[in-house]
């Protein structure tokens, strides 16, 4: 099968039929062989009735319905466990990406060989509340990561097979497969316009706290990315300086109290401040402790993404 596409939706149910319409003209036309994956988050609406009637239409419309409202990141991850194609292309179900993109991200990963390529809304028909922040919040995301993409949230993305079944999203995180990929050992990331319109039907699912989560993540993703399997090196380097700058400073006001002047050591704010500093730098390195007993107990804790052997057996036997 050469696409996947995946679709995460919650209270979408005007937006699906067009979209599932436009959809299935681009993939005749250029004759894909393709599966849609309708990711029902917890919908109130009849979304999923909808996406039942779809199904029986079309048998390349599958659905996932969850039980709950998850989040999108849920319904991406939900949509990469079971998702065939060669290539899996994500889209909002809100009419705003257009499917028209379809071809071209798709050729860049099969043709460019990129391992993920975003989308980038460079006319973007959002309000002004959202596009500012954003620009903020992608030029911090490229700064910290070291990714050079103008828009990381953008719902419209294609990916090499490879890369959904390697990597995981939850919580918020949807924002960040970027960086998540790049951790996994995917270096080919590349950027393609895309052609973004306003919401036709239904209201944004996301308010302003998204900014607040949005940098949480990416302060997690960073920690787990660098140090989430050696966490005694960020712990225990940092509970040293502490400690040791509290240290310093106690050891300059003893000095001083016996060389020259009569003090007593509670006498002097800085005196304190030592202590706390020490304490601080004490609770960060044994801190590092449990996080090493923490992930030595991980399930993945051996596990590596492998990309090619070398074994001299016959091709069968060698195991990936
Ligand atoms: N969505 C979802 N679960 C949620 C929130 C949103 O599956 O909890 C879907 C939503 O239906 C849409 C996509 O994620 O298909 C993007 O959401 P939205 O258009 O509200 O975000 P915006 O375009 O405003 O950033
Ligand atoms: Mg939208």
């Amino acid at each position: 099968m050469d696409i996947s596409v995946i679709i995460p939706l919650k209270n979408e149910e005007e937006s699906l039929p067009e979209l599932a319409a436009w959809i299935e003209r681009v993939m005749n036309e250029h004759h894909y062989s393709y599966e849609i994956w309708m990711v029902d988050d917890g919908s109130t609406d009849d979304s999923w009735s909808v996406i039942q009637n779809l199904s029986k239409s079309n048998k390349n419309i599958k659905g996932i319905r969850f039980q709950r409202n998850y989040g999108k990141s849920a319904a991406l991850n939900e949509g990469f466990r079971v998702a065939q194609g060669n290539v899996v292309i994500t889209m909002d179900a809100d009419l705003q990406d257009s499917p028209d993109e379809i071809p071209g991200l798709y050729k860049m990963i099969v043709v460019d060989g990129y391992d993920l390529v975003s989308g980038w809304k460079k006319k973007r028909y959002d309000p002004i509340m959202k596009t500012i922040p954003s620009k903020f919040f992608n030029w911090t995301t490229t700064k910290l990561s070291g990714i050079k993409l103008h828009d990381f949230n953008c719902g419209l993305k294609s990916y090499k097979k490879k890369v959904v079944k390697s990597i995981e999203v939850y919580g918020e995180m949807h924002r960040y497969i970027p960086v998540i990929a790049k951790w996994a050992g995917f270096r080919k990331i590349g950027e393609k316009v895309v052609e973004h319109r306003s919401r036709k039907y239904g209201v944004t699912k996301f308010g302003l706290e998204r900014f607040i989560n949005g940098f949480l993540d990416l302060a997690s993703i960073m920690f787990v990315g660098k140090f989430g399997k050696r966490p005694m090196h960020f712990f225990g380097a940092l509970g040293s300086l502490f400690f040791l700058v509290g240290f310093i400073i106690a050891l300059y006001l003893a000095v001083m109290k016996i060389a020259y002047l009569q003090y007593k050591m509670t006498d002097r704010p800085l005196f304190f401040l030592a202590l706390l500093i020490m304490i601080i730098g004490s609770q960060l390195f044994l801190t590092g402790f449990i996080a090493e007993l923490v992930t030595r107990n991980a399930a993945d804790r051996n596990s590596y993404l492998v990309e090619e052997v070398i074994d001299h057996k016959k091709p069968e036997e060698v195991r990936l």
